[in-house]
């Protein structure tokens, strides 16, 4: 099929090694290579880091591969909007191509150019483009030589434009090899815009100290979401209508217990269309964060989105087994590019089947505290914070501390506690205080929320300045080890 998600993959790498001699490199795994400054791997550069900072030889002088990116936590954290729009995931994969101080921006662009308009076949009045526009804080001028290529690459000026650095200046996190990039748009038929893909000139690195400074080499790093591609290709309003999130939605109409109900089906209701959104995406950040070694015991992000996913699996669609069955499915999908998939099938399953125990566990504990707690205080029913783990204990230690306080005005620090230890949002605390005819002593608990933040942000400074030296000589063994892709074997962890 000329628009199916593999045509499209296989498209893009054999463009780039047949037509522009491009060596293809595998995906790394996940997991972030001895680098502490993101959570997952986000993007396509990031095994190339050190490539891009002159610390490690080159692979090649041209790269291309299909990277497997997560973007939960850290600087590009999709999570929050992942079932309200239909093209951010929180995990996708990136087609990219790379110049290693080899071509520069003109045969960037204009490769890529040729690749949308000849074998994707696209129209191009339908392309919108960007560039940087400068940044005066940074010393950047506006990238005008890069405008000066599309133009003559013949995209006229209505549809060129110049954006700021939050669009057009990409940085993989808070530190690392950044640089100004140029954004091509696809124009939807309802005229909004999907971002298809990135092209980045990494010529700077932002240090520890958030200075940016610049390479003695310039590198092309560029990204091309499949799923974005993928829907404009087969015509269909969003990514989840795709060839690779349509057996996934089936699966979950398939198996969830009202069924015969077509109220309940994909695309009846926009509400509970989210919900399939969000189960289906996370089952594949799930499954391929499971597939690569991470382990929910030593990754917050992964557990959440696992509890998350068994929420929504057990009270939107009635079945708690969901996750599991949802594992084949993707496998089906994607295994057949991502082997792991299928090798640590079984290692995968099991997790899951521990952490749904868990879940049906800690949920059953939590109705029996919830009960003790509304039969003392009647009025948490209506705060209906059931979730939250904290909350019971946070709730019974906010009365008891009220009741020793002479004045309504809950204090800075008791706030904070709930805050931070018991996971208390500030919209919930507000609510108790409302509840309770109670006010917050804000400036009280803001002075300690900074203080915190600071305490963090030099932890975090320190470490990576200190450890992050011995990671990198890590990262450098293991890069030569296995030629720029990471083994999951690097990643082993003990699953009894
Ligand atoms: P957006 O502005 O839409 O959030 P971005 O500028 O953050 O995208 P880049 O960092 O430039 O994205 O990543 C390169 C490409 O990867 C994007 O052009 C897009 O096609 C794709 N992409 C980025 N984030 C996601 C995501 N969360 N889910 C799916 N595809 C994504
Ligand atoms: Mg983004
Ligand atoms: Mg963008
Ligand atoms: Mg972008």
């Amino acid at each position: 099929l000329k628009s199916s998600s593999s045509f499209i993959r296989n498209t893009f790498i054999d463009y780039f090694v047949e037509n522009h001699g491009h060596t293809r490199i595998k995906s790394s795994s996940v997991v972030p290579l001895y680098d502490p400054s993101v959570p997952f791997v986000n993007a396509g550069m990031n095994q190339f880091k050190g490539v891009f900072l002159g610390k490690v030889a080159a692979p090649c002088a041209r790269a291309v591969n299909s990277q497997k990116c997560v973007r939960v936590g850290g600087k590009h954290n999709d999570l929050d909007v992942v079932g309200t729009d239909g093209h951010h995931h929180t995990f996708f994969e990136m087609l990219g191509n790379w110049s290693f101080g080899d071509y520069y921006k003109k045969e960037a662009c204009k490769m890529a150019w040729d690749l949308l308009l000849g074998p994707y076949r696209l129209k191009p009045e339908r392309l919108l483009v960007t560039y940087f526009s400068g940044d005066a804080a940074m010393g950047l001028k506006p990238d005008l030589e890069c405008r000066d290529i599309w133009r003559e690459i013949g995209v006229p000026d209505s549809r060129l434009k110049a954006k700021p650095a939050k669009d057009n200046f990409w940085e993989m996190g808070a530190t690392g090899p950044c640089g100004p990039c140029t954004e091509i748009h696809y124009v939807n038929h309802d005229g909004s815009l999907t971002e298809i893909w990135n092209l980045v000139f990494i010529q700077c690195n932002r240090d520890v100290d958030g200075k940016v400074k610049s390479l003695d080499k310039f590198h092309v790093d560029t990204g091309m979401g499949l799923e974005r591609m993928a829907a404009i290709l087969q015509h269909v309003p969003s990514n989840y209508e795709t060839d690779l999130f349509q057996p996934l939605i089936t699966a979950i109409e398939k198996n969830s217990k009202d069924v015969m109900d077509y109220t309940r089906s994909y695309r009846a209701d926009a509400e509970l269309d989210c919900e399939y959104r969000r189960l289906a995406d996370h089952a594949r950040m799930i499954s391929v964060c499971l597939a690569d070694g991470v382990f929910p015991a030593s990754s917050l992000n992964l557990k959440q989105i696992m509890r998350k996913t068994f929420k929504i699996s057990t009270d939107v669609f009635q079945n708690p087994q969901l996750l599991s069955i949802l594992y084949d499915v993707v496998t089906e999908t994607l295994g057949p590019t991502y082997p792991e998939l299928v090798a640590k099938e079984s290692q995968a399953k099991m997790i899951i089947e521990h952490e749904a125990q868990a879940y049906a566990k800690m949920r059953a504990g939590m109705r029996k505290k919830w009960k003790e707690l509304v039969a003392k205080y009647p009025e948490v029913q209506t705060l209906n914070e059931v979730e939250l783990p904290g909350f019971v204990q946070g709730y019974k230690e906010f009365k008891e501390t009220m009741a020793k306080q002479k004045t309504n005005v809950i204090p800075g620090e008791l706030v904070f506690k709930l805050y931070d230890t018991h996971g208390f949002h500030e919209d919930i605390i507000q609510r108790m205080a409302d509840f309770n005819d109670m006010t917050i002593d804000k400036p009280g608990f803001w002075k300690l929320l900074t203080k915190h933040k600071n305490r963090h942000k030099t932890a975090h400074k320190e470490q990576a300045t200190t450890s992050s030296k011995v990671m990198f000589n890590e990262a450098i063994k293991t890069l030569f080890e296995n030629g720029h892709t990471c083994t999951n074997d690097s990643y082993k962890y003990d699953y009894t």
